[in-house]
């Protein structure tokens, strides 16, 4: 069965998948996103990821395409037609095709397009070395707390960090605080064993998978503070790591070439991927 997309209303071949030249999306990068992990058929923090998306199109006010509860029903029917049962479904709304004019357009309908791909998630060997990342300046705008389809920043970093060999790149602003990571959110374990992560404010995107792994570690007992680090302190930290949807919690062990820690994953990252994983697989049913 061939994989099919669903554009505006319809489910069509991956490959014939298209949608008009002056959709704003395409123009101005006028719109949003979401990436929902699936596991095992299940749809991981569907609820917070759909908040998520209803928060970026309010901010952008962008109408809703469709309801919620249709969202809901179309994700499913497309993962079900598509026969995912471990990947992602990605989500995009934007403010729909109109004459090419700054302004938003009057009466224009919003586009709604979705994919899914069949993925794995976590190799062991990124388990077990853990991975590179390099800084570099955060040259975005500041409303980083909008899941925009604006990533050209994060296009440049992510090139930049596969140029230097290392998996991910950790933006920095100017005050040498680290805000995240081109795609993850970053966090570190002090040498005291607290974890430590940036605050959700217009700097960063509030992670789904950081929210999760908040609570995660609220429920373990662990300490944690949300605030911001240096790219200095996270080299002399005793753990770092990156949290996304496709990484889950993935053990950083090298900073810009420096080692982190030991240099091998450290137990606390280790440890908050496992209560992770078990939620993962604990996921509500699609
Ligand atoms: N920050 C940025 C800039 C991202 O692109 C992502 C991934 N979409 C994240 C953080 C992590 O968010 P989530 O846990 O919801 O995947």
């Amino acid at each position: 069965m061939p994989r099919h997309a669903y554009v505006n209303g319809r489910y069509v071949p991956h490959g014939d998948a298209t949608v008009h030249i002056e959709d704003r999306g395409y123009q101005f990068a006028d719109g949003v996103y979401e990436v929902i992990t699936i596991v095992d058929g299940h749809l991981v923090d569907e609820e917070p990821h759909v908040d998520r998306l209803d928060r970026s199109l309010n901010e952008l006010r962008i109408a809703w395409p469709v309801s919620r509860r249709a969202l809901g029903f179309l994700m499913r029917t497309l993962i079900r037609r598509n026969g995912v049962r471990t990947g992602i479904i990605y989500i995009q709304v934007t403010r729909g095709v109109a004459p090419r004019d700054f302004r938003f357009p009057k009466g224009a309908e919003p586009s709604l397009v979705m994919t899914t791909r069949h993925m794995t998630f976590g190799s062991p060997k990124l388990m077990e070395e853990g991975v590179s990342v390099v800084t570099i300046p955060d040259i975005r705008w500041q409303r980083r707390d909008i899941k925009s389809i604006a990533l050209l920043p994060q296009a440049l970093g992510k090139q930049q960090a596969a140029e230097a060999g290392a998996f991910e790149a950790w933006m920095v602003d100017p005050d040498g605080t680290v805000t995240e990571g081109t795609s993850s959110n970053a966090w570190i374990v002090t040498g005291e064993g607290v974890l430590v992560t940036r605050p959700a404010t217009n700097l960063i995107l509030n992670g789904i998978t950081r929210l999760r792994i908040l609570k995660l570690a609220a429920a373990a007992g662990l300490r944690y503070e949300e605030r911001p680090f240096t790219v200095e302190e996270a080299c002399c930290a005793r753990e770092a790591f990156i949290s996304s949807a496709t990484t889950f919690v993935t053990p950083v062990t090298r900073i810009d070439g420096r080692s982190i820690g030991n240099g091998v994953p450290g137990s606390l990252a280790s440890a908050l991927r496992a209560d992770y994983l078990a939620f993962v697989g604990e996921a509500v049913p699609a």
